[in-house]
């Protein structure tokens, strides 16, 4: 479903990823995982174009664009951005508008579907992540939990074919984690094809079916959940994982 080749990424002169080659199967959950600074947020930010990738290529479905000295066009932007959806750390809601007027705003702008039918989608996806009683409050009012489950919601409305979340718990107080990761597991256990960057090891070694150690700009090592985070190969991983456990 994803296939990044040789992609490379610079920051004026900081070269921040380098040589990444890497897929993702269609139902797969792949967990990036590496030291703070490793180039993971700007990985992830690349499959979407948030960041314009200096060389290398991106196929998602059977769409390939490939980056070089011309910025890609629009219209490859529109539909690499279409096929996934983002969930970041800090929830970025709409702060005047409810729950259910965030997570319709996106698809009523873009899909010019008709609003009562984007309400009936909607409160169905807040159903899903335990958020339906909350459907009329505004962000401000809700949890740091409650807030990323709308955040997923209003994500998942725009129907992507691979979610896309950086670090979604990093922001949260501890106790409000796990209300996150649940829902994060639910969407695996669907079949929801997902690229995640977490720092909760214990939520990566239940949930992935891949994960990819970075460190320095480079992926490290590659491998099933228990070959990377039980038996890791390289130093840079082992170093990595007894430093944080
Ligand atoms: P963390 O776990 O702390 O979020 P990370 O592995 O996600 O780290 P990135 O955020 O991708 O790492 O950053 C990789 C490198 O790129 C860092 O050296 C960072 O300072 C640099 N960087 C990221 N974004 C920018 C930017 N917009 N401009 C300049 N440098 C940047």
């Amino acid at each position: 479903m994803i296939t990044v080749s040789n992609l490379n990424k610079k920051f004026d002169d900081l070269t921040v990823l380098e040589s990444i080659n890497f897929s993702v199967k269609k139902g797969e959950v792949v967990c990036l995982i590496g030291p703070s600074g490793s180039g993971k947020t700007t990985l992830l930010r690349c499959l979407n174009l948030l960041e314009i990738p200096n060389a290398g290529s991106i196929m998602i479905g059977d769409k390939t664009v490939s980056f070089g000295k011309k910025a890609p066009s629009k219209k490859d932007t529109r539909e690499l951005r279409n096929f996934s959806g983002m969930v970041f750390q800090g929830f970025h809601l709409f702060p005047h508008k409810t729950v259910i007027e965030n997570i319709i705003e996106a698809p009523l702008i873009v899909k010019k579907k008709k609003k009562e039918e984007l309400i009936r989608e909607g409160e169905a996806l807040l159903k899903k992540v335990g958020m339906f009683e909350h459907r009329d409050k505004y962000p401000d009012s809700l949890s740091g939990g409650q807030q990323q489950r709308t955040a997923i919601a209003r994500a998942l409305m725009m129907k992507p074919e691979v979610m896309l979340f950086d670090e979604p718990t990093s922001a949260l107080d501890p106790q409000l984690v796990g209300e996150v990761l649940r829902v994060i597991e639910d969407l695996a256990k669907e079949g929801q094809t997902m690229v995640i960057v977490t720092h909760e090891m214990s939520f990566a070694r239940r949930i992935a079916d891949k994960v990819l150690f970075m460190d320095g700009g480079y992926i490290v090592e590659e491998g099933s959940a228990k070959q990377v985070l039980e038996q890791p190969s390289e130093e840079q991983t082992k170093k990595f994982l007894q430093m944080i456990e």
